[in-house]
């Protein structure tokens, strides 16, 4: 990873923005920029260098992990040393302006922060730059990102191993989570969704000690976390005898979902890859139970920018990661969703997901 130019791409954005300096409080952006993988610190970007502030617990790791900013190891509250430091090196205060990350600054550290900084220096919600530079993918980041794909794809078998009546939500979950941890997982990339029966229709069921029962459908949403990265993927599969009515809602959700990653080239608005599901599921009378939106970026985080929505203007480029997930909600009865990861190629896109998309039934 190139620290040192994610940081060069940052700093000339500071000032168009009407920023001198930007101060990093989200940790994924903090290790995209300067790969520190710990859970406290502050990165403080300027245009004359960057400084990492945390505590005496990552003294060692920082020092190890940190590239391209001077770190320093706080004997108090980190966002104390900030201020002091930032108060003792800009020189000239007055009519300065420290860019903050709004959505990950709490309102109590703006107003210490805003208490410790020199009289003339403002602080201001900055645009989400950093999240901007992460949508786009370097050739080793898409590296790590096939490989996350590639080890989660192997935990939807592990599920078909062990799926059947009878069986506890819970159960198939942590089989799965076992074998991620074997395979070298660092962790699930958020908690493993299996929903069966009238929970498949919860888009976000996470596993219970819910019985598997024949006759309905069972979500599978999962992911990992390999080197960081993450992995996100939904298989839906039926129990027992399938119904016409069945066949029909994935069938439909299939279409609606290679529909939609055959509209993903470079050029396309996100907000048209959504159309293009929606219109299919529409098309099938299915369209008002396709509640949400069609998928979200993916990377450091398991949800990052772009959002794939209506309405959303954003302009697909090469190197973005995306997930196409449409699906049909039945409250009280059943839900179907696929989901699948796609890069975003020169003229198309490349499927990610190794896993078929047949229906199937166990
Ligand atoms: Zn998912
Ligand atoms: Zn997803």
């Amino acid at each position: 990873m190139n620290f040192l130019a994610r940081q060069k791409k940052l700093r000339g954005q500071l000032a168009p923005a009407g920023l001198d300096g930007l101060l990093v409080s989200h940790l994924p952006n903090i290790r995209y920029l300067c790969g520190f993988t710990g859970s406290a610190g502050f990165l403080v970007v300027r245009e004359t260098g960057s400084v990492f502030f945390t505590d005496v617990r990552y003294d060692t790791q920082s020092r190890a992990e940190v590239k391209g900013a001077k770190v320093m190891i706080a004997r108090k509250a980190v966002l104390n040393a900030l201020g002091e430091w930032v108060g003792g090196h800009q020189k000239r205060s007055k009519g300065r302006t420290l860019g903050i990350e709004a959505e990950h600054l709490t309102v109590a550290e703006r107003k210490r922060l805003a208490g410790l900084l020199p009289t003339g220096l403002r602080l201001r919600s900055a645009p989400p730059l950093v999240e901007r530079l992460r949508m786009v993918k370097e050739s080793d980041e898409l590296e790590l990102i096939k490989a996350a794909v590639r080890l989660g794809a192997t935990l939807f078998e592990r599920a078909l191993e062990v799926l059947r009546p009878g069986l506890k939500e819970a159960e198939v979950a942590a089989e799965m989570e076992y074998a991620a941890r074997r395979a070298g997982a660092e962790e699930m990339s958020f908690p493993t969704i299996i929903a069966s029966g009238a929970r498949s229709a919860l888009p976000h069921g996470r596993a219970t000690d819910q019985a598997i029962a024949a006759g309905g459908f069972v979500v599978c949403d999962f992911g990992v976390i390999l080197a960081g990265y993450c992995s996100d993927q939904t298989r839906t599969v039926w129990v027992g005898a399938k119904s016409e009515e069945a066949c029909y809602a994935y069938q439909s959700v299939r279409e609606a979902q290679q529909t939609a990653i055959a509209a993903v080239r470079p050029g396309t608005t996100v907000g048209e890859v959504d159309a293009a599901a929606r219109k299919v599921l529409r098309k099938a009378g299915l369209g008002r139970y396709f509640t949400h939106s069609t998928g979200h970026g993916v990377g450091l985080e398991i949800h990052e920018a772009p959002k794939v929505a209506a309405g959303q203007t954003e302009i697909l480029r090469p190197g973005m990661v995306i997930t196409i997930e449409p699906g049909v909600y039945f409250p009280g009865k059943w839900g179907v969703r696929i989901e699948d990861m796609v890069a975003v190629t020169e003229d198309g896109c490349e499927v990610l997901t190794p896993t078929g998309k047949d229906f199937l039934a166990v």
